[in-house]
């Protein structure tokens, strides 16, 4: 069966919830990205069930995103299925300090049920605008914490629709990365444990991280967040800006004049001038210091 076909079969199994030619550029915070094949946004587990087994049986790929947030879609988009995991999969359960929230859940809400309900540990969740499954999967982190501080345990199903649990210790969380990352499973929940704290206190430090954010990166553009990961015993931030790339343009892609770890989108970029961006500034950096920065976005679809 080849995709169109299977667009029909797929809209009859889940009705209202798929898209075909989806521009991509819709469902990520750069604004960028060519169309998607097949876009479904599943309205629940047993919906999300019925779409991996029926893709897995055809040999049809999936692609799994929540808030596109760390994201760079090709200009030619993705040929295959992409699935966003969003507000279908967004409740949060609070027991006592363990809280267990859905994957769609976005960090910024967890973390204010987390203060409401006086469980500390999520402040660094604060202004970062992702999921809790892309989350999980990348180990956000900032100010010095991260998911592997909290994670106790997620649930994932497999292309057979089976549900799977995986401890802490085999998520082998490192520098934003995890062993979920790149595997063909769906993150469904996740269940992390905080600590007791004072309410008003976990809220004076989320604003005050908010507002160092406010201060420090271009939220008024459209962005990915940091392009690069962070060298060992280095900052990418200060390395890019050291190697003069701060303020560079390729297109409406812009190295940006204030944070230089960000290429914002100031209206029409391409993927492409972010690509063309991204290799002169790693080409820079390896000039001027000799090291060679890898990237913390994930890159997905085709030219
Ligand atoms: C302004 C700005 C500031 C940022 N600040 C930070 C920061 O301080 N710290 C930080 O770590 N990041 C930061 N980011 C990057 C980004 O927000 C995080 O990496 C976030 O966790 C990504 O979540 P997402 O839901 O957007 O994932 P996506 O970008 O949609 O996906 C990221 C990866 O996770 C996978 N994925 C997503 N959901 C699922 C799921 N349910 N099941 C299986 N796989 C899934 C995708 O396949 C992809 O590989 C920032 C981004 C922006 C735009």
């Amino acid at each position: 069966m080849n995709l169109p076909a299977g667009f029909k079969e797929l809209s009859s199994l889940l009705p209202g919830q798929v898209k075909a030619n989806e521009p991509m550029s819709r469902h990520t915070t750069w604004r960028i990205g060519g169309p998607a094949d097949i876009f479904v946004e599943p309205a629940g587990v047993r919906e999300l069930a019925r779409l991996v087994t029926w893709a897995h049986a055809r040999g049809f790929p999936l692609y799994f995103i929540g808030n596109g947030s760390n994201l760079l879609v090709k200009d030619g988009g993705i040929r295959g299925i992409v699935v966003k995991i969003g507000r279908a999969f967004s409740q949060v359960q609070v027991h006592g300090t363990t809280l267990i929230a859905g994957a769609g859940t976005m960090l910024g809400v967890l973390a204010t049920v987390a203060q409401k309900n006086g469980v500390g540990g999520l402040e660094f969740c604060a202004g970062i605008p992702g999921t809790v499954g892309g989350a999980v999967v990348m180990n956000a982190g900032a100010n010095g914490s991260c998911m592997a501080d909290l994670v106790q345990e997620v649930t994932v199903m497999d292309p057979s629709g089976e549900l799977e649990r995986w401890g802490a210790g085999k998520l082998d969380f490192g520098y934003r990365t995890s062993n979920l990352l790149g595997r063909s499973l769906v993150v469904l929940e996740i269940t992390c444990r905080g600590v007791a704290r004072d309410p008003d206190l976990i809220r004076a430090e989320m604003e005050q991280y908010i507002a160092r954010r406010r201060a420090s990166q271009p939220l008024s553009y459209p962005s990915a967040g940091s392009v690069f990961k962070n060298p060992p015993g280095g900052k990418a931030g200060w390395l890019i800006e050291q190697a003069g790339c701060k303020g560079m343009r390729q297109g409406d892609a812009q190295v940006s004049p204030v944070h230089a770890n960000f290429i914002v989108n100031l209206g029409r970029a391409t993927a492409r001038d972010v690509q063309i961006l991204i290799q002169r500034v790693q080409q820079l950096v390896y000039e001027r210091f000799g090291i060679t920065l890898t990237l913390e976005v994930q890159v997905l679809g085709e030219d």
